[in-house]
């Protein structure tokens, strides 16, 4: 088998769910599992749904932002053609009763539960259009529910999986030769709560499906021609990595590298599947390739950005050196907040960190701390970090900002900037 993944910018519209079948018409759609993310920013809709329902006890802002989803499924409904169109409207409007019937129903104020109830509904319809859609086109696929395939723990919004049980029911579904198609991001406990594997979490989807069924390869198609060794958004002249190794990719997604998932690599890794990351847009193209071998082709430094971090710096309240139980008080909250740790910096007095505060919880967490450490903390400072560094490459991100910590080890460098 084979496992293809197309995320939310590759399937934003018409004109992107068509190419999926232009894809589909290169690569031949046998022995296949295509996996999907929800269409464009549809998540974040969502999010904006859940958020609503918790703040308001206004019912006309929580229909406005369903409305919001609705609208946007519908419309893009409206510009395909096809011959079973009041079908598909009518598996649509099926998922939008289920949420209306949640967020009438619902009796749970735990918020990850609930965004977990409500947020999936974003790749439940894409889909079933993109089902739709192949259908028209002959690519008969059978749909699959994921959430009856891939069970997780009760960790809503990063749940883990439960490997055992999930390739099991992996096998049973699907038979070689088949196309199926099914959703990224999304899993189930027990059998009625669904979760979800964190944000951006479809193309760990499309490694799980791969390594359960021990897939020939996965492929992510995206807007981009593979993986570069920086964001063109925020760096300029990136170029094209023609192969990276599986450890060196991990590294990179590990400091946000935005290409990949973090956890997609490991279970790939593990069982040698190669994975591609190609263009939508030119699928005869070779992209990047990632499996076992050495770094980086061609061999370059790697430039990574994460945005809007926040550096703590925590000293003890007497001067007294930071030893290791202070360290573990520290870090044992950070696992309790769910803050992640991008870089560390240790001296006798002190110890900054730079983290992301993914959860929103850096300020309780700086609240539980207070007592215990002298405590200064700087919001929205950028994180560079740079692999393979130069000379030259450290300059050019050094150059107009001012760095508040600066870290070199090995042939990787970080930089805190304002
Ligand atoms: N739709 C989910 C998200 O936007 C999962 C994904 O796109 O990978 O986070
Ligand atoms: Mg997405």
């Amino acid at each position: 088998m084979r496992v293809f993944k197309f995320g939310g910018a590759s399937v934003k519209d018409v004109t992107g769910l068509e190419n999926v079948v232009s894809v589909l018409r290169h690569t031949g759609a046998k022995d296949l599992v295509i996996v999907v993310s929800a269409m464009g920013k549809t998540t974040n809709a969502l999010e904006q749904v859940v958020d609503t329902y918790f703040e308001n006890s206004n019912s006309t802002l929580l229909t406005t932002a369903l409305e919001v989803v609705r609208n946007y499924h519908f419309q893009i409904i409206d510009q395909v053609s096809l011959d079973k169109k009041q079908a598909l409207f009518g598996k649509i409007e099926a998922f939008f009763a289920e949420i209306e019937a949640f967020l009438t129903n619902n009796q749970s104020s735990d918020y990850d539960q609930v965004y977990d109830q409500l947020v999936p509904y974003g790749e439940l319809l894409s889909s079933t259009i993109l089902q739709a859609v192949l259908e028209q086109q002959d690519f008969a696929a059978q749909w699959l529910d994921i959430r009856t395939i891939l069970k997780t723990d009760s960790n809503f919004r990063e749940a883990k999986v439960n490997w055992k049980l999930t390739e099991k029911n992996f096998k049973e579904h699907i038979n070689s030769g088949g196309l199926y198609l099914t959703q990224g991001f999304i899993g189930s406990y027990k059998p009625s709560l669904t979760t979800t594997l964190g944000r951006e979490g479809s193309d760990y989807t499309a490694a799980i499906i791969g390594y359960c069924l021990s897939a020939e390869s996965v492929t992510i198609w995206k807007d981009v021609p593979g993986v570069l060794n920086a964001d063109p958004r925020y760096f300029e002249n990136a170029t094209l990595l023609s192969a990276i190794s599986y450890n060196e990719a991990i590294e990179l997604a590990f400091y946000g590298a935005s290409v990949i998932h973090p956890k997609t690599l490991q279970p790939l890794q593990q069982k040698g599947i190669p994975l591609y990351v190609k263009p939508f847009l030119n699928p005869a193209a070779a992209g990047t390739c990632i499996s076992e071998r050495d770094t980086i082709e061609p061999y370059s430094p790697c430039f990574i950005l994460k945005r809007n971090e926040v550096l703590i710096k925590l000293s003890s309240l007497d001067f007294s050196f930071m030893l290791e139980e202070h360290l573990g008080e520290v870090f044992s909250l950070m696992a309790e907040y769910r803050v992640k740790v991008d870089l560390i910096q240790h001296s006798a007095i002190s110890f900054s960190l730079c983290v992301d505060d993914k959860f929103n919880t850096v300020t309780k967490m700086l609240c539980a701390l207070q007592n215990r450490f002298k405590i200064q903390v700087i919001y929205g400072v950028n994180l560079y970090t740079i692999r393979h560094f130069t000379p030259e490459a450290l300059v050019k991100i050094e150059v107009d900002k001012e760095v508040l910590v600066k870290q070199v080890a090995g042939n990787m460098a970080q930089l805190v900037v304002k």
